[in-house]
């Protein structure tokens, strides 16, 4: 069989990883991106591999919740009004799902993707020659309050029991002497959850993108998809701004982007772009070990062998891309807040992503309506850099005739008309 040649679109996580299981699998793969590989979304993200945030975000009274807390100033949260229909159809459904059973029926189908993952990272980082910072140093879920501490006491029982995801409870004293950065009186406590870890995600994908090229991965920057050149109900190339690319199959894995392409895919991908925001710095002398998550106030801290960054919050806002000051300034506030040493000057990188929001907190992993040989590979939520290695596995699976190795039905497009029930725990966990 002469290989097939696969395009993908999207120089991101998703996209990468695609292209290194598709080639692997001896696919003749080229990736084309609009503007840099691993300039968007997936350049400077937190860099969490997190297995610990089996858990979407939607869950009973998250509205409630978050309506209160965007009345108060520093907020991780803000919605900008807006009068567009996909966002408002998004915001509904994200209401609708705001329960047990479909925070349940999304965490059970995120489950396997997450154990699957970590396996893929491992050998990726081992055999595999990628370089990234990485260091298993798990995860600290801090708390300020001792009610949100215990509150989130039977949100880690639940992770135990049902998804088999462990910490290790350490109240306000024990927490400081783990985490020696930490200033003492100010949290009530955290949770451990000592099987995460993280990477440097700019010198993660560097990496990534020199074990492509030696494998053969063409890699194609400025130059944007603008639509599809079709024949008999398939794609035959893509129109780009460099003019038509042939392929045999395609792959986009375009992130945020993707429901641009909504008419020419045949369908409404619901992804809205949830911006978070980061700062990079060198590291300060009082640098934490561990990561760490201010849980209240949504904000999260990676000491990177190289540097240190400070990143998070939620604000929908379309395509907005501008940087909002008033979001940055809520990183360092809780960094000073939580931390002996919080920021470093000068403030190397002020960076936002668009992470690619789903409502129901899952990925899109399905071939188009419109075209069997496009693929679909994006809304990963805040889990793309921790999802790339399994999803890219996947995509290649499918894409060469393979049984994947995780049923990917829970990942297609036509649950979004359905209603899905919790699975059992034992589907969940083995
Ligand atoms: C502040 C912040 C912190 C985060 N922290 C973490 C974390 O700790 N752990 C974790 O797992 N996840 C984290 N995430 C989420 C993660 O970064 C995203 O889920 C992930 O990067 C998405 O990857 P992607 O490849 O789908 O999208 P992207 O990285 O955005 O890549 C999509 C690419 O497609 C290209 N593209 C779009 N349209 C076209 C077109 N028409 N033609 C050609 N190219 C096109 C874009 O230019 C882009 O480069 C974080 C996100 C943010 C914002």
């Amino acid at each position: 069989m002469p290989s097939q040649r696969v395009l993908v679109i999207g120089g991101g996580i998703i996209g990468a990883a695609s292209a290194h299981y598709l080639s692997e699998a001896g696919c003749d793969v080229t990736i084309v991106e609009r503007k840099k590989f691993a300039g968007a979304c997936s350049h400077g993200n937190c860099g969490y591999i997190s297995p610990s945030h089996v858990l979407p975000l939607h869950g009973p009274g998250v509205v409630t919740k978050t309506m209160r807390a965007m009345l108060l100033p520093n907020s991780p949260f803000s919605i900008k009004p807006q009068f567009n229909p996909a966002f408002l159809s998004w915001m509904w459904n994200f209401t609708r799902n705001c329960n047990v059973d479909s925070q349940l029926a999304s965490a059970d189908r995120m489950a396997p993707l997450l154990k699957s993952t970590n396996a893929l990272y491992e050998d990726l980082l081992t055999n595999q020659g990628l370089e990234a910072e990485y260091k298993k140093k798990g995860c600290l879920f801090v708390f300020q309050s001792p009610e949100g501490m215990e509150y989130y006491a039977k949100t880690n029982e639940l992770l135990m029991d049902r998804y088999n995801v462990p910490a290790t409870r350490y109240d306000a004293e024990a927490l400081v002497k783990l985490e020696p950065a930490l200033k003492p009186g100010v949290a009530a406590g955290g949770w451990h959850y000592e099987m995460d870890a993280h990477v440097r995600p700019d010198i993660m994908m560097k990496s990534w993108r020199k074990i492509l090229e030696s494998k053969g991965v063409r890699i194609v920057e400025d130059c944007e998809v603008t639509g599809f050149d079709l024949q008999g109900g398939k794609a035959r190339a893509v129109k780009t701004t460099q003019g038509d690319l042939t392929a045999d199959v395609f792959v986009a894995a375009t992130g945020s982007w993707t429901p641009f392409f909504n008419k020419l895919l045949g369908t409404a991908v619901p992804i809205q772009p949830g911006k978070g925001y980061s700062l990079t710095m060198q590291r300060p002398a009082v640098c934490p070990e561990i990561p760490m998550i201010f849980q209240e106030h949504k904000v999260a801290i990676t000491p990177m062998t190289t540097g240190y960054r400070i990143g998070s919050t939620m604000e929908f806002a379309g395509y907005d891309d501008r940087i909002n000051q008033k979001r940055i300034s809520l990183l360092k506030t809780a960094a000073q807040l939580f931390l002996k040493d919080p920021y470093t000057t000068p403030i190397e990188q002020e960076w936002f992503g668009w992470r690619p929001m789903t409502y129901d907190n899952l990925p899109i992993i399905d071939q188009a309506p419109s075209m069997k040989n496009v693929w679909i590979a994006a809304g990963h939520n805040m889990l793309g850099l921790t999802l790339g290695p399994v999803t890219g596995k996947l995509v290649s699976e499918a894409i060469i005739g393979q049984p994947t190795h995780i049923d990917v039905t829970p990942y297609r497009l036509k649950r979004f008309k359905t209603k899905q029930k919790p699975l059992s725990p034992y589907a969940a966990t083995t």
